[in-house]
């Protein structure tokens, strides 16, 4: 059984949801794939309308969904709400795709022949996804999935699984044909378990970069189509021109919205040492009340807590220097915390009222540290400062621009070092400097004067990332369909006669 419950007060369960059998899944890959048969046959303006259906119910239900997100993923309320806004976005852009889903025409060599391209589904598909966005991330994989003709099963985290199946249910209420849309409950093993079936032929996940390489590993065995949106460590670059009000400003959202929690949460800051006392003690005085206000995100769970204390502790035994925070909110801070109190290991242990609260954290790092490198996901800014003095030539300091532009060289060297390539942002008033930046960055999303966080995943933004953040597949906008169709190059001979390509 899993049991979810309210990560800002743990003795709430939120619901309890049977964990799926290997029977069961068995049934649900059947359906999925009976199912395949006829769906992929109704024309796509038409399935296109089950989303619309879908993106209504979520319109006229928001306040109430919105409620339930914010209880089991103890995002902040207005978060919640953002977050079911993201899902109407989505049903409804990809609800306008169903009219389009573009082929190609290609140009024939010979006379009395054409060569069209379409792109046609591929078969049912499976869903691993994160606890993180528990609404909007399964919207992003179903939309596109069901408009292109395809079916699903989804595993949402066993962390936060109401809300997918929620979205499960609200697909369901519109009328599609049994066994399109299907939710599965349990943990990676679940997962790991629809993934290998023959029966399964999409594979779409979010979550960590170690999931993603094992199910990765898994769907190239068996030659399946497979999306990865995986972890991040991103950095945002702040140089000596920049606004610092608007900067403190973004680092407070990008860095603790959401506490860190966010695959494109701001991890790094990478500021030139003339502005940095500035940016620090503005972004320290913005967060010093931040942990205990309403408007802060509980930790998800108790193991993650401790990961995330852990890794401060081996960042300050490393020779970081701690700005603030750097410790679990307990007893105090918001109220008794029996759970914390007692060290207990149960994750999500009934009786105690609070929440788990890591504080937010400034630390003062190397880049050669390990800190610099790992994916904390939570409240921790790691400040790497940059002195003029380090890099100074002749050339370079010459005039101000000069050593503007050697600072943010080494910057983006930094900024770049890591194995992910999610998000990034400058900071800048200088459009050059800002545009050099955008074209060196190294990463799938990159902001200029904005923080890390907040792509527009309703169709304008191309969500995913580089390097070990994925495997160049993209989610939010129109190419979330190459995930979901195949090609299929049709030559049509209207001569009469034989005619051989490259030889007549
Ligand atoms: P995990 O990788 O631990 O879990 C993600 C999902 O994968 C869960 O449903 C989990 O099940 C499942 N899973 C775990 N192991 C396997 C396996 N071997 N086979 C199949 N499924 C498996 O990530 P978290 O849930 O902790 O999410 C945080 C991570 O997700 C961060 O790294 C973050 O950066 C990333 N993320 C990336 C996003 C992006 O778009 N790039 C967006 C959001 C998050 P269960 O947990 O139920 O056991």
């Amino acid at each position: 059984m899993i049991i979810n419950r309210n990560p800002a007060k743990n003795s709430e369960i939120v619901s309890q949801h049977e964990i799926s059998t290997t029977a069961e899944l068995d049934k649900m890959l059947a359906k999925s794939t009976e199912a395949f048969k006829s769906w992929k046959l109704v024309p796509a303006p038409k399935r296109a309308e089950y989303l619309l259906k879908a993106a209504n119910i979520y319109r006229a239900r928001k306040k109430e969904l919105s409620e339930t997100l914010h209880r089991e993923n103890g995002k902040p309320i207005e978060e919640a709400e953002g977050e079911i806004q993201e899902v109407i976005d989505t049903f409804e852009f990809f609800a306008g795709e169903g009219r389009r889903i573009y082929g190609m025409t290609g140009q024939s060599e010979m006379p009395g022949k054409s060569i069209i391209t379409v792109r046609e589904p591929i078969g049912p598909a499976v869903f691993i996804t994160a606890w993180n966005f528990p609404a909007a991330v399964p919207s992003w994989k179903a939309a596109p999935c069901l408009v292109s003709g395809n079916t699903f099963i989804l595993k949402p985290s066993e962390l936060a699984p109401l809300s997918g199946k929620i979205l499960v249910d609200i697909l369901n209420e519109t009328g599609l044909p049994e066994g399109v849309a299907q939710v599965a409950m349990g943990a990676g093993d679940v997962g790991s378990y629809l993934i290998k079936s023959p029966a399964s032929k999409i594979v779409s996940v979010t979550g960590s970069t170690e999931t993603g390489r094992e199910v990765a590993t898994i769907a190239a065995a068996n030659f399946k189509k497979c999306a990865l949106e995986l972890g991040g460590k991103n950095a945002a670059i702040v140089l000596a021109d920049a606004d610092l009000e608007l900067v403190t400003e973004g680092l407070v959202w990008g860095a603790y919205g959401t506490a860190g929690q966010r695959c494109t949460s701001t991890s790094r800051l990478i500021i030139d040492s003339k502005v940095s006392k500035a940016v620090v003690d503005g972004l320290k005085s913005k967060i010093s009340k931040l942990g205990t206000s309403r408007s802060y995100t509980p930790i998800i769970s108790y193991k993650q807590l401790v990961k995330i204390d852990a890794l401060v502790k081996e960042a300050i035994a490393e020779g970081a220097e701690l700005i603030c925070g750097g410790e679990i909110l307990k007893h105090g801070d918001r109220g008794a915390n029996p759970l914390i109190e007692a060290k207990s290991t149960d994750e999500k242990l009934a009786g105690s009222n609070d929440g788990y609260y890591y504080a937010p954290t400034i630390l003062k790092i190397k880049p050669e540290m390990k800190i610099a490198r790992t994916e904390v996901f939570g409240p921790v800014l790691s400040v790497i400062e940059i002195d003029a003095k380090n890099f100074q030539s002749k050339e370079n300091s010459k005039t101000p621009h000069n050593e503007a532009e050697a600072i943010l060289k080494e910057a983006l060297r930094i900024a770049n070092s890591t194995d992910y390539g999610l998000s990034s942002s400058i900071y800048t008033r200088d459009i050059n400097l800002a545009m050099q930046s955008a074209s060196a960055f190294e990463s799938g999303l990159v902001y200029i004067n904005a923080p890390t966080i907040g792509a527009e995943c309703g169709g304008a933004s191309l969500f995913g990332g580089w390097k070990n953040t994925g495997n160049g597949s993209r989610e939010g906008g129109i190419t979330a369909l190459d995930t979901y169709t195949q090609y299929k190059t049709i030559a049509i001979d209207y001569s009469g006669r034989l005619q051989r390509a490259q030889i007549d």
